[in-house]
């Protein structure tokens, strides 16, 4: 398990080149986010959500600009020593369908261990599922689950190495309203549980509410940058 740090972002960008020209995914971010935050990113579909979760995560790099973890900058870090910053630093939830279909709930859990060479989590694979309430389901294949189910099985896959930082993509995107209230819940309830910093793109005014400060983006900058109380009332 590692521990939450500051996160400094210095005049990021991420630009694509494409045979439409260049496309400025990330346009110059500036940003700190303290440990342990939660932070909801919002904003119209293409304004560079995904892009800026992909860069906090390591899942790519800027194109200009400084990318600080606690002391690592990972727009400089090795392609080696990012996968290593992946694998142990970070949790990632996707939306509810990206399960391998081919391995139970509990096997799912499992695979995200073992990446880390930790063979033998399976028991704390099957305690992570059972505080998740899926203690019945951990040996259903996904195709056997409900939406929401499945999204709990991602949770607990992102969870297994108890990551410092959890970025989530749009993780209530496709569930009805309840079971999105329950799945931030358990992500909140993690958070907390592990100290973690947690950062949300959602397009859902009510999941966005539930965390600390909002990031608004639009065409690839930040244009507003809101915080809230603990009830989720905006301060100014
Ligand atoms: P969001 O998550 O807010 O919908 P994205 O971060 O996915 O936005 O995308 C931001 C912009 O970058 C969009 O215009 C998108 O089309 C473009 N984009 C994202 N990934 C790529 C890529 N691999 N190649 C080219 N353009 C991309
Ligand atoms: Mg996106």
């Amino acid at each position: 398990m590692s521990q939450a740090e500051a996160i400094r972002l210095a005049g990021v960008t991420r630009h694509y080149r494409t045979p439409a020209g260049l496309v400025r995914a990330v346009d110059g971010i500036d940003l700190e986010i303290d440990a342990g935050a939660t932070v909801a990113v919002v904003g119209p579909s293409g304004c560079g959500k995904s892009t800026l979760l992909s860069l906090l995560g390591g899942l790519d790099r800027p194109t200009s600009g400084q990318l600080w973890v606690g002391k690592q900058n990972l727009a400089t870090l090795s392609d080696p020593a990012r996968a290593t910053y992946r694998r142990t630093h970070v949790g990632f939830i996707f939306q509810s369908y990206d399960l391998l279909p081919f391995l139970t709930a509990v096997e799912n859990v499992a695979f995200q261990l073992s990446l880390q060479g930790e063979l033998d989590g399976h028991d704390h694979c099957l305690e992570l599922l059972d505080s998740l309430g899926l203690g019945d389901h951990a040996d259903k294949l996904p195709d056997q689950l409900s939406g929401g189910q499945r999204q709990r099985v991602g949770i607990a896959r992102a969870l297994a190495h108890r990551p410092a930082l959890i970025l989530a993509d749009e993780p209530t995107g496709e569930l009805d309203s309840e079971t999105s209230r329950s799945v931030m819940d358990l992500l909140l309830e993690a958070q907390r549980h592990l100290g973690a910093t947690l950062v949300v793109v959602s397009h859902d005014v009510g999941v966005a509410q539930r965390l600390q400060r909002v990031l608004t983006l639009r065409d690839g900058r930040l244009v507003a940058d809101s915080r809230s109380d603990p009830k989720g009332q905006p301060v100014a």
